[in-house]
């Protein structure tokens, strides 16, 4: 029998190795940037035409190759920048596998001009399809410039394969867009058909970001800065208001590599819970500063994504890292809703001295624990008292929660003294809003959302306590599931006797309800199973904090009041001061607004 194995020629080699790093024209873009970045490169231009397809080019003014090593480094696996495996964890470079260039010169047509500092003219070098058809010398000024034509012009399939110019180029402004941004101290221009995309001065994260996507950013932005042991956190995250329903403006860098990294971004989106509308992302730039030796970066050819040794510590302190930075500038009054007016801090009684306003964060704070969080942030549980309670009143129980289940929490708030002038005059409003006479003016409040926040919060709570109050059933209730529903819904059981339900599954696949969290009602029942499945089949992505948090989201719209009319001045009072006492009083579930003040010297203006 014949053998049948052999070594493939180099030049078929390399163009399947190409497959793997240049997929499009962006790909292209993203090696020559960031190769003339380890080049140390202080002024880098990108000229591109018909969206990559037949040129791109870098040029930019770093150190250049010397004669071999330009013949080098368009040879596979040939690199300056490391020298054994060991040095894969101390990385300071963006490239370090030597792949990059053998693998754009094997399916495009390259032209590369090198000079050094200390050399009179630039070597120059032309390859096609991989092989040398030119080798000499020319006049360029310091630097490097590679110039990348016809790209796959020698793998149709490949060719043909490259979507629309449009498309093409949106890859290749967001490969741009990340290394710009990983760079501030670097100038870059970026042309596309002649036409000035992008010019980039060095200057500030600030500057850069600006710089890219326009002044209106400029007020969006929040800035991140938090420090630990093993991590620093550092850049910027957008205010609410600034969420938008597009993704695209949302970069993580880790030793200022762009990474992409799906559950680094859940960890975000975490502490943005209950801020913004559903489906909305705000933006954010978030740099990230480990160890080398503490990430592996070595997992895909094409960089974007890392491994780090302890990824649960980072999640979670890069979520308090953004909870912290919006707590501080929540309580801003200048978030910008879609009322007319800012919104302003409710007042204080005229005998107290203003002061600053401050917001305790618990910087210990672990979303991720499913313990009750130590210490915890203000919390409204301390308004729960029996005295209301013993009230009693039809349909407004609901909103109490036996004393002894919840946290205690002793810390000092925003709000706490408030507490006498919630006594002040109050009315319901066309049967919508609350109006509360103020020393200083006119507090309205939009009811149904306040009451979600304060059912949202109290069961955020009760679920941390080691048992849910419930209330039992008279009569059992149940609902049928198919064989599907029931399987997809069975394990997460645990999480809905967590927040006070009391349930099981019988062998007829009927979901029974015993008792049920405090506040819902039982005609609620169907509504919630129904949102419930709608969950578990969403995404299958959930994860247990974000099915609780998605659950009891649904049962405080379930359990809010839908009407004011019939409540009494003290019930409405109280209602009143449990929002106050809630961590995020000024925004319902969704990210509107729940209650607006209006000033006397507001109201002057008004009459002026
Ligand atoms: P890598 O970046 O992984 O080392 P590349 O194939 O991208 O691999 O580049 C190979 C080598 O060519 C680099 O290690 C570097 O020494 C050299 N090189 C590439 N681009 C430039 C440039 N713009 N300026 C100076 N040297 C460069
Ligand atoms: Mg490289």
């Amino acid at each position: 029998m014949m053998d049948v194995i052999r070594q493939l020629p180099d030049h078929v080699a390399n163009q399947i190795a190409a497959g793997e790093v240049v997929q499009r024209p962006a790909s292209v873009v993203k090696e020559l940037l960031e190769n003339a970045v380890d080049a140390g490169a202080t002024d880098i231009q990108l000229i591109v035409k018909d969206a990559g397809k037949t040129h791109v080019q870098v040029i930019d003014n770093g150190v250049g190759m010397t004669q071999t090593d330009v013949r080098m480094a368009f040879e596979r696996h040939a690199t300056s920048k490391i020298k054994d495996a060991a040095d894969l964890f101390q990385l300071t470079t963006k490239g370090f596998r030597g792949e990059a260039l053998a693998s754009i010169a094997a399916v495009a047509h390259v032209r590369c001009l090198t000079r050094m500092n200390e050399d009179a003219a630039a070597h120059s070098l032309h390859i096609e399809g991989g092989k040398v058809v030119d080798f000499g010398q020319e006049a360029h000024p310091v630097g490097t410039s590679i110039e990348v034509k016809n790209l796959f012009y020698n793998i149709p399939a490949r060719r043909q394969f490259l979507k629309s110019d449009s498309v093409e180029l949106n890859h290749i402004t967001d490969e741009f867009q990340r290394v710009a941004l990983a760079h501030t101290d670097v100038a870059f221009r970026f042309y596309h058909n002649n036409t000035m995309l992008f010019h980039l001065h060095p200057g500030s994260l600030k500057q850069r970001i600006i710089g890219i996507f326009g002044k209106k950013i400029d007020d969006k932005l929040v800035p991140v800065d938090e420090t630990t042991e093993h991590v620093r956190f550092t850049g910027f995250t957008g205010k609410p208001d600034a969420a938008k329903k597009r993704r695209g403006e949302q970069f993580f860098f880790v030793n200022n590599r762009f990474i992409r990294y799906q559950k680094m971004h859940y960890a975000v989106m975490r502490a943005y819970e209950d801020l913004l509308p559903q489906g909305t992302y705000p933006p954010y730039f978030i740099f990230i500063n480990v160890d080398p030796a503490t990430i592996d970066v070595n997992i895909h050819p094409t960089k974007t994504e890392i491994q780090f040794n302890d990824e649960n510590m980072i999640f979670s302190v890069l979520a308090s890292a953004v909870k912290h930075s919006l707590g501080k500038h929540n309580v801003a009054p200048s978030l910008d809703f879609e009322v007319g007016h800012a919104f302003t801090l409710p007042s204080m009684p005229k005998e107290v001295v203003p002061q600053q306003p401050t917001i305790k964060v618990n910087k210990d704070y672990n979303p991720f624990a499913n313990a009750n969080p130590a210490g915890g942030s203000p919390s409204m549980a301390a308004s729960f008292t029996g005295r209301e309670r013993d009230k009693n009143i039809d349909g407004w129980e609901s909103l109490m929660v036996p004393d002894a289940q919840v946290p205690e929490t002793k810390h000092p708030n925003l709000w706490q003294d408030e507490e006498e002038s919630t006594s002040e005059a109050i009315y319901v409003l066309a049967n919508k809003y609350i109006v509360q006479m103020q020393s200083d003016g006119i507090r309205l409040i939009h009811p149904r959302r306040a009451h979600e926040r304060i059912l949202y919060e109290s069961l955020m709570k009760t679920m941390h306590a080691s048992t849910a109050p419930s209330q039992q059933l008279l009569f059992p209730q149940s609902v049928q599931l198919s064989l599907a529903e029931r399987q997809r819904l069975e394990p997460w059981l645990p999480v809905l006797v967590s927040v006070g339900f009391d349930v099981d599954v019988d062998v007829d696949n009927n979901i029974q309800f015993f008792g049920l969290p405090v506040h819902i009602s039982e005609s609620s029942i169907p509504n919630i199973v129904e949102e419930l499945l709608r969950d578990v089949s969403e995404s299958d992505q959930i994860d247990e904090t974000r099915f609780q948090r998605t659950l009891i989201k649904n049962l405080a719209k379930n359990g809010a009041l839908r009407n004011v009319a019939g409540l009494s001045e003290p019930e409405l009072q109280s209602l009143v001061r449990d929002l106050l006492r809630c961590d995020e009083p000024q925004l319902s579930l969704h990210g509107k607004p729940i209650m607006h003040n209006l000033r006397i010297d507001e109201l002057e203006k008004i009459f002026q």
